[in-house]
């Protein structure tokens, strides 16, 4: 059976690291992204040349109507979807909660929790034994912060990615006799542009010595840790976590 994997989020970062890694182990790639058509072509045309049948799907995945379009995409240029990494995701400034605004608060859940619930939905109806489906495999990426709290920067991005963290174990325990399995990674301070919308782009470079291994971490190496727990190595893994925080 080919394998034939969504990404969202994959137009840069550690979901662009996920692409390639994906395209090299033989999966069809639907690359997704919000905005940045430039970014997601860039990628997409990477993944072609390492032998891959890609796509690049632009779609808000905190929107139903918008990521049901992305999955009939799926469908019919790839093929049915068996594995999902919901990878997309955001964050705001740092700053207490005192600041935070209405509007970022909703933002922030619609993508970081509502948009994978969304995307599991949809690739569950099409993986689950229960509707016809082959099985298939979710891995949701979470951060450390779901465990840390980040108190005094980005509450609400740690608690949004608690939310993701307790939807990973209550979905693989509904959908584990379907074929379905869900796991989850929570990288820490990872090299990518996430940090900009922070507002401090060379965030893991000042941090690095508060980091117990003394690095940053790479996009490639949360990859690795996605594509495992994707595959059927990790065929008796539901429900779990792999921290990938240099000790934190
Ligand atoms: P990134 O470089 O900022 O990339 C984010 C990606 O998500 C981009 O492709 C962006 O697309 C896409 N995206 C944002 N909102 C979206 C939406 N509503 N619908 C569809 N796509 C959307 O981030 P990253 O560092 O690779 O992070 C990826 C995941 O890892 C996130 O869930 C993040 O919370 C988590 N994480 C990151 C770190 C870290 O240190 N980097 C640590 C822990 C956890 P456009 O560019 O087109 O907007």
């Amino acid at each position: 059976m080919q394998h034939v994997i969504v990404i969202t989020g994959a137009s840069r970062g550690i979901g662009a690291a996920t692409a390639r890694l994906a395209a090299r182990q033989g999966y069809r790639v639907c690359i997704n992204y919000h905005a940045d058509d430039q970014a997601a072509e860039r990628v997409l045309a990477e993944v072609r040349e390492l032998g891959a049948e890609a796509i690049a799907v632009r779609a808000d995945v905190s929107v139903e109507d918008e990521v049901i379009q992305l999955f009939h995409r799926v469908d019919s240029e790839l093929g049915r979807v068996t594995a999902l990494v919901n990878n997309a995701g955001t964050i705001g400034h740092s700053s207490r909660l005192e600041d935070m605004s209405e509007f970022r608060l909703l933002k922030l859940m619609k993508t970081n929790v509502v948009g994978p619930m969304l995307c599991a939905k949809h690739a569950l109806q099409r993986m689950s034994t229960r509707h016809g489906g082959l099985g298939g495999s979710i891995v949701n990426v979470s951060s450390v912060a779901a465990r840390l709290g980040s108190p005094n920067e980005y509450v609400d991005y740690a608690a949004s990615k608690g939310a993701l963290d307790t939807f990973t174990v209550g979905l693989a325990k509904e959908v584990a006799g379907e074929g379905v399995r869900v796991n989850a990674v929570r990288p820490g301070y990872i090299h990518t542009d996430f940090h900009a919308l922070s507002g401090d782009p060379d965030r893991v470079s000042t941090l690095e010595s508060s980091i117990p291994m003394g690095r940053g971490g790479q996009a490639e190496e949360v990859a690795e840790a996605i594509i495992w727990l994707l595959s059927d190595k990790a065929s008796y893994s539901t429900g779990s976590f792999i921290d990938l925080g240099g000790g934190r």
